[in-house]
């Protein structure tokens, strides 16, 4: 019997039933099935060798897709937990999935011990499993078979998985001498593993329940060349340089004290600089946009949450209230400013000729995040969003998309990312009344996201069901400078909180209607996008964003008198400086400044003095020569006119 199978530039061709993904990869080119791991077979993932019995679209998977990168290393865990239980016969494991990079496994020891010293062993020991390219065979078992396997070889774990699945959907995966409870899929064969490095081992509750045994999780990473280990590695090594945790105390840019409460950023002076800078950048953005600045309390009355739905839906696991002493009232920290805006959309009636009105604050939040969750200004309990509100007209989202999407590619641009792509997130077709809204705005907000990215010619992926339940929306995904990828700015569609609040504006039919409501935020939050532009940027900001710009770097005692009158004449709203006063040599002097990576240094000495010229060094180039006081900060203000 012939079937078809339909690849993804359309073309379809015909083969014989029970052929696999691989077969057609090798019809198409053996380089190509070389390097097939996966594929992706009527929208789901398969292993490349399973036979296809009927007509399907068909597409292959590599290392150079997600998808191939999550089969290859979740078959990694298999082969590291085919490693461990031939080093450590009767261990027993948990799960072992793949993870953003790498994966890990969940394993019972016993009464044995285990360190990050025995990783060498392991590595070693999965290389030569690896070489030996089994196969991963993939087997169809009953529930009795499985329990019946797992219970002879003494595993609790997969026995507690067991009890979840249904009989008739439980397989089982085989690579050499060890057999895995699994869905699959996996790569063809052991074989495609090339190099591997375990990174870490830590504690991990069996499913996550504190009341249940702790295993032992270790963590790694494979690829299919030697070379990209090298190089992942190497980026590794780099990240670290660039910890924004690390360099944020380094910088003296902010600082955490368990005092004041674990997760609550304390923005030091600098830190505090360079922020107002991206603030002030954005709120002149936003003004010359149309926005309107507005500015809400910290907390809202319990009433606000239950309109909101927040109270519902977060109120018992996340900050809990404050009470007034007197009246008993309810009062939460803000967890979004949101439900605050939609309160001064109220305060007035409105006209279809109003719209859109656009609120901007950059608004405090605090949410509840458990301690172990929390690492630097990336996961905070208290944060501040660039947040704003636009209320508009159905037929207006289109254009309101387009505005904002040029919002965030001018702070991208004008911050160094050039590397972007958006994910616009749709509602899952077959499953529409999990969603708030009527069927025909979702259609029409859909469409609107997906023209206006278009026409502004980003690189989108559009993922189905990914919406969240009150309306699609589009995010940003930035690439840093190290290629590791990071969600900042997001724009979202909403049709719920309009209905809650009971948003209204006058149409031209002199009837009521809801307005459409748009969260977006260019930098996500301060304290996320802070992080993220100090890794990109390894701590060396653009120069109109480096909380000082220059340091002057006195030759002797002699010239600090006029070294200080120097700095105040230099110093004022947008170019601000430092002075060394300290009794040292200026080659000691110019050391440190190019560790503190202040861009500009200025020498000043005798010749200096007398002239009324500075000497100028640049952080990273070198010696610029002398050049007049003013013809300095000609040169600064140049820089840094973004
Ligand atoms: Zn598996
Ligand atoms: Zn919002």
């Amino acid at each position: 019997m012939i079937i078809n199978i339909t690849l993804p530039d359309g073309s379809s061709r015909q083969f014989d039933k029970g052929t696999s993904a691989m077969d057609v990869a090798l019809s198409i080119s053996e380089g190509l099935a070389r390097n097939v791991l996966a594929a992706e077979i009527n929208g789901e993932i398969w292993d490349a060798g399973r036979p296809i019995e009927h007509d399907a679209t068909l597409r292959l998977l590599t290392w150079n897709d997600t998808e191939g990168k999550t089969t290859f290393w979740h078959s990694s865990a298999h082969l590291m937990a085919e490693a461990l239980e031939a080093l450590y016969p009767g261990i027993k494991f948990g799960i072992g999935p793949a993870i953003e990079t790498g994966f890990y496994y969940d394993v019972d020891f016993g009464d044995r011990e285990f360190s990050s010293d025995d990783f060498k062993m392991i590595e070693d020991k999965m290389v030569e499993l690896a070489r030996q390219k089994s196969k991963f065979e993939r087997r169809e078992v009953s529930k009795p078979e499985a329990i019946e396997y797992f219970n002879q070889k003494g595993d609790e774990y997969k026995l507690d998985l067991i009890k979840d699945l249904e009989d008739g959907t439980i397989t089982f995966y085989k690579q050499g001498e060890f057999t895995d409870l699994c869905r699959g899929p996996h790569i063809p064969n052991t074989g495609f593993i090339k190099a591997v490095k375990l990174t870490n081992v830590a504690g991990a509750y069996w499913r996550g329940d504190e009341s249940r045994k702790q295993l032992t999780r270790i963590y790694g990473v494979t690829f299919p060349k030697a070379a990209e280990l090298t190089e992942y590695l190497a980026m590794v090594e780099e990240a670290k340089k660039r910890d924004h945790r690390k360099l944020g105390r380094e910088l003296e840019l902010f600082a955490f004290s368990e005092k004041v409460g674990m997760g609550l950023p304390l923005w030091l002076p600098k830190g505090a600089r360079l922020r107002q800078k991206l603030m002030d950048f954005l709120q002149k953005a936003q003004l010359a946009a149309g926005y309107e600045p507005v500015i809400t309390p910290h907390i809202g009355h319990k009433a606000l949450y239950v309109t909101s739905g927040h109270y519902e839906k977060y109120g018992s696991d996340s900050f809990q209230p404050i009470k007034t002493p007197q009246e008993g009232e309810e009062f939460f920290l803000k967890p979004m400013n949101c439900p605050h805006h939609c309160e001064i959309y109220k305060t007035k009636p409105r006209s279809y000729k109003d719209l859109p009105v656009r609120f901007a604050e950059f608004g405090t939040v605090y949410r509840y995040e458990q301690s172990g969750e929390l690492h630097g200004l990336t996961r905070v309990r208290g944060f501040t969003q660039d947040d704003a509100h636009l209320f508009c007209r159905p037929d207006q989202v289109k254009e309101e998309f387009k505005k904002v999407i040029d919002l965030v590619l001018y702070v991208f641009s004008a911050l160094g990312f050039e590397d972007y792509t958006a994910q616009i997130s749709l509602r899952d077709p077959d499953n529409k009344s999990k969603y708030i809204g009527s069927d025909e705005n979702w259609a029409l907000a859909e469409q609107a996201i997906i023209e206006a990215a278009e026409e502004k010619g980003l690189k989108t992926v559009v993922e189905l069901g990914e919406a969240a339940f009150y309306g699609p929306k589009l995010d940003f995904m930035v690439k840093d400078a190290l290629g590791r990828k990071w969600q900042l700015g997001t724009i979202q569609v909403d049709y719920n909180l309009p209905e809650r609040f009971e948003l209204e504006y006058t149409g031209s039919d002199n009837a009521k209607h809801r307005p459409v409501m748009i969260h977006r935020a260019p930098f996500g939050s301060m304290e996320r996008f802070v992080a993220v532009l100090i890794e990109h940027c390894a701590g060396q900001f653009p120069l109109w964003l480096a909380p000082e710009q220059f340091i002057i770097l006195p030759v002797s005692e002699k010239y600090e008198e006029s070294a200080k009158k120097l700095l105040e004449s230099l110093n004022n709203s947008d170019i601000r400086g430092l002075i060394d006063l300290r009794d040292e040599k200026v080659g000691r002097k110019i050391r440190d400044a190019e560790v503190k990576k202040l861009p500009y240094m200025l020498i000043f000495g005798e010749k200096e003095e007398e002239t009324g010229t500075v000497s100028v060094r640049k952080h990273g180039v070198g010696d610029l020569g002398s050049m007049g006081v003013e013809e300095f900060k000609e040169l600064i203000i140049k820089e840094i006119t973004v």
